[in-house]
């Protein structure tokens, strides 16, 4: 089934170089550095101290705060150091530096969670340290802790519509059953009467696993979308499985809808039948100079350096690194950091496949806009930003963008649309901040006002009576 409507996307070149390919473990290596921030929220504190022996599911990282998810260690051995220093985000950040012994010993505290209500549910989500897996890294439980009856829609995102990228295909194919148990399981605590499988039509082994799964079945359903990239995009996907449009700024839950990725409802699902949290990663290495691409499962806290090591190193000089697909992921400046929870990929080509594209002048061919799946138009955004025309950035609804990168794919002049755009909204969001501080402190100015005429009154009333 499909809602029958579609957004606009492009047709991109699928390199999956590793389809086909298993998910295989990757032997522990010799050290992990465990960052203490792998998620969009409070940074965790340090729950061991060095000489500490941990074992693999041992909570080691955790935080009061609203907005966070628990750190678990993703291997045995001892607490070596704990350190600051900068992580692929780009932040410096508290790390937890393991020396591995090998025996991968489970924490006696990896026992299944109990769970009698959907309060008690919601913990065990937190409890598992989940994250958005797909990239995200939004806490699983802020996400799940919805309002009872505001969401009648589960959606499980099998669309990977990332060139390269293939690890999700293959976690569909190993653990299709044990997906469709947690998508039950998060139905039934959070009372959803509606599962949608979004898958894209390049998997059909894929789908034909979920409809024999689901053969039969009246709750959950197969939702085959288009070959079109950006079918993964959280509001793309919700409107092709759905028909609800997501606007910018309002969340899957105001238009009745969860999304949440194959591998962390997969997770998830092992968390509740195991108790062992997010400790590994299911990752894809390839690009055209990885000696040996395949899918890997990688402990988090890995060292990028010694994933590369493990396929077989590089067979030429890397000119770019990246991190996620070629469409939406992040280039590194070197190897030497480690994998977090929301790693999906680690992708690494030469001079000749990332040489950068001179830019050239538009020529105004519209190709930006008619790839757009949030109708924008690109080029004039592009022009807005230059000038710094945060009216005319806002006019053209510039916080729309989900930095998809369609325009910019389909931009014959090379233009790095995009990226340029990414920054228009971060001039947009800083001048809401300007805005919103001066008001506050336009008010506060009131208000004192105000309270210096009140007691001004109030001081002349009591003077006057004092004179009766
Ligand atoms: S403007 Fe934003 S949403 Fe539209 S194609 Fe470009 S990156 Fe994607
Ligand atoms: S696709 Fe490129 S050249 Fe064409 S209108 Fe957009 S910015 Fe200009």
């Amino acid at each position: 089934m499909s809602s029958g409507k579609h957004l606009k996307g492009v047709h991109v070149n699928h390199s999956k170089n590793t389809a086909g390919m298993p998910i295989i473990p990757m032997p522990v290596p010799e050290r992990v550095y465990i960052p203490m921030s792998m998620h969009i929220g409070a940074p965790c504190q340090p729950v061991v101290a060095k000489g500490d022996h941990v074992k693999v599911g041992q909570l080691i990282g955790d935080c009061d705060k609203p907005v966070s998810a628990p750190i678990h260690s993703s291997v045995s051995g001892d607490v070596e150091s704990i350190e600051q220093f900068m992580t692929q985000n780009g932040r410096v950040d508290t790390n937890i530096v393991i020396k591995t012994d090998g025996k991968q010993e489970i924490a006696e505290t990896v026992v299944p969670p109990v769970i009698n209500s959907r309060e008690d549910f919601i913990k065990a989500v937190r409890a598992s340290g989940l994250v958005g897996l797909g990239g995200a890294s939004f806490p699983m439980s802020i996400k799940y802790n919805t309002k009872p009856g505001q969401v009648d829609t589960l959606i499980l995102n099998g669309a990977e519509c990332e060139p390269y990228i293939t690890v999700d295909h293959a976690a569909m194919l190993a653990y299709a059953q044990d997906m469709v148990d947690g998508m039950r399981t998060i139905m039934k605590w959070l009372d959803i009467p509606r599962g949608i499988i979004g898958i894209e039509s390049n998997k059909p082994d894929a789908i034909a696993k979920f409809n024999e799964i689901l053969a039969g079945s009246t709750d959950i359903s197969v939702c085959t979308l288009r070959q079109v990239y950006p079918q993964g995009a959280e509001r793309v996907i919700i409107y092709e499985c759905t028909g609800r449009h997501l606007i910018a700024g309002k969340l899957p839950a105001d238009v009745g809808c969860i999304v949440s990725n194959v591998t962390s409802v997969l997770k998830l699902q092992q968390f509740l039948t195991t108790g062992m949290p997010l400790t590994t990663k299911f990752l894809t290495v390839d690009g055209n100079i990885v000696a040996k691409p395949q899918n890997v499962e990688v402990p988090i806290g890995t060292m990028i350096c010694d994933l590369i090591e493990h396929c077989g190193g590089l067979t030429g000089e890397v000119k770019k690194i990246l991190l996620g697909g070629p469409m939406m992921g992040r280039a590194i400046p070197r190897d030497d950091f480690a994998i977090l929870k929301s790693n999906n990929a680690v992708l690494c080509f030469d001079e000749k496949f990332a040489a950068q594209r001179k830019e050239t002048a538009c020529i105004n061919c519209g190709r930006c806009v008619a790839g757009c799946p949030m109708n924008l138009m690109p080029a004039r955004l592009s022009r807005a930003f230059k000038d710094k025309d945060i009216d005319a950035l806002r006019e053209y609804n510039v916080m729309s963008c989900m930095d998809c990168g369609c325009c910019a794919y389909s931009c014959p002049a090379r233009k790095q649309l995009n990226f340029e755009i990414k920054q228009a909204k971060t001039l947009v969001m800083e001048d809401d901040k300007k805005k919103k501080a001066k008001a506050e402190a336009a008010a506060a100015k009131e208000a004192a006002k105000a309270a210096e005429a009140e007691a001004a009154k109030a001081a002349a009333e009591a003077k006057e009576g004092g004179n009766k």
